[in-house]
């Protein structure tokens, strides 16, 4: 193949990934909403676990999307510096996501600060917004995408704590937050909260914790052992799917965390919404790929 056919045939699957997650949840948020349905006693609760359920049959017959706000488009990318398509890829990514809100279609959602214009294909200054990690020495090319819809993104925040706030002040922090704006964001939750030295790494932290599949632990005790915590504390609030109340209020609580500084405890916190639309998919040299959340995307296979 030669550069120009590579280009175009990542261009090709990348689109219609983003397409195919956009209709299909992915493997564990199905599974996870599976066993917070079955464990619900709350008959309204239940029933509105029998609608999410329908809806992604009707979205996966019909091949529509999960939900009518197919969000703005972000990737974050874990790239081999020798990926042979490494210098293309900003517009390879652009161009798919073009190709996306045209074939699959999804929501045009960009609009231009100021001009206040919707570009009407999801790109914009900025958009898609990428989040780049070169791998030293290696020709693969990992990529996360996320479909951030407007209600799951309203609830985000991100501030910094004096450093004798603590983790309680953490813990008040993501409790103000989900008691005040979740509602917006369409729960059962997936709740991602960054801790960081400073804000914009905390917010960023916060966001990639959300790429960790629901059900999984940080890899620190302490760490993991707040996530559970908070994780309990949420679901004794009893907001319930769809905030109409029940016993399970979120997917899960994800913590990621950067060295802070001794005198700053940076937080921010990330939510996703029922219909997280999370997909990551790998790439070798020669543009073969798996993925590992949506064992049902075949494309060209
Ligand atoms: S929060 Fe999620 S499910 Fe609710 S409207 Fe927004 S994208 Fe759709």
């Amino acid at each position: 193949m030669t550069v120009e056919e590579k280009k175009n045939r990542l261009t090709d699957i990348m689109a219609a990934f983003i397409g195919y997650t956009a209709v299909h949840l992915p493997d564990d948020i199905v599974s996870k909403l599976e066993d917070l349905r079955d464990a619900e006693d709350d008959p309204a609760a239940r029933s509105i676990y029998d609608m999410m359920f329908e809806n992604m049959r009707l979205a996966s017959q019909l091949g529509r999307p999960s939900c009518q706000d197919t969000g703005l488009v972000q990737f974050k990318i874990e790239c081999g510096s020798r990926f042979p398509l490494i210098h293309q890829l900003k517009d390879i990514l652009h161009d798919a996501v073009i190709k996306a809100t045209a074939e699959t279609p999804l929501r045009p959602n960009a609009v231009e600060p100021f001009d206040e214009i919707n570009t009407g294909n999801n790109t914009g200054t900025g958009a898609p917004a990428l989040f780049w990690d070169i791998v030293p020495d290696d020709e693969s090319c990992s990529i996360y995408t996320y479909l951030a819809g407007g209600g799951c993104s309203l609830p985000g925040h991100a501030m910094v704590l004096m450093p004798g706030d603590g983790y309680e002040g953490v813990a008040r922090f993501v409790m103000d937050r989900i008691t005040s704006y979740c509602l917006n964001a369409c729960p059962p939750l997936l709740v991602g909260v960054g801790i960081a030295g400073s804000i914009e790494t905390a917010a960023l932290l916060s966001k990639h914790a959300l790429l960790r599949p629901a059900g999984s632990h940080n890899p620190n005790k302490k760490a993991a052992e707040m996530e559970k915590l908070l994780e309990d504390s949420i679901n004794a609030v009893g907001i319930g799917p769809q905030g109409l109340g029940g016993s399970s209020s979120v997917l899960g609580v994800n913590i990621e965390y950067s060295a802070r500084h001794t005198a700053t405890i940076g937080v921010a916190v990330s939510f996703g919404c029922w219909t997280h639309r999370r997909g990551h998919i790998t790439f070798d040299s020669d543009l073969g790929f798996i993925t590992d959340t949506h064992a049902g995307f075949t494309y060209g296979l």
